[in-house]
């Protein structure tokens, strides 16, 4: 079963409902993606496809500067973590583990791996020991980090 809708055509490593569970989240998180079985650091976690856009919203990864790609579908709904389990490439359009996920896991990335900036800039409760607290996209983290050592000097 597919989780893409059928005017996607079918591609190779695509999620599917035998592998992946959406699960809905309390507190206005939304969505998350489970995944049902295990996978090994270094492993193809699933492809993923969606719109080109040049607008940034809930359910975007950004490909370049000003080009987005939107998928409501599935990977829009991969949730965030400081510490994640898995890794993005936007020009193979992949997650691959980077850490073991054991079956019932959340599938998560760091969102500002991508993103030069979110959608909405959020308060982390991801629990990772290395939890950055407030999350924001990269150019956001970059510019507070030179404000920090602005700061500190
Ligand atoms: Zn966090």
């Amino acid at each position: 079963m597919r989780f893409y809708p059928d005017f996607v055509p079918a591609f190779e490593h695509e999620p599917t409902k035998e592998r992946f569970a959406i699960r809905h989240i309390g507190d206005g998180v939304g969505e998350g993606v489970v995944s049902l079985v295990d996978f090994e650091p270094g492993d193809l976690v699933f492809k993923f496809t969606g719109v080109f856009s040049s607008d940034i919203t809930q359910f975007t990864l950004q490909v370049t500067e000003g080009l987005h790609l939107h998928d409501p579908f599935f990977m829009g709904k991969i949730l965030h973590s400081c510490d994640a389990n898995a890794s993005v490439d936007m020009a193979a359009r992949t997650f691959t583990a980077v850490k073991p996920i054991r079956a019932g896991e959340f599938v998560t990335m760091d969102y500002a791996q991508t993103e030069a900036r979110l959608f909405k800039n959020f308060e982390c409760c991801c629990g990772a020991a290395n939890c950055r607290g407030f999350v924001t996209g990269y150019l956001d983290r970059e510019e507070s980090g030179l404000l920090v050592a602005r700061l500190a000097s």
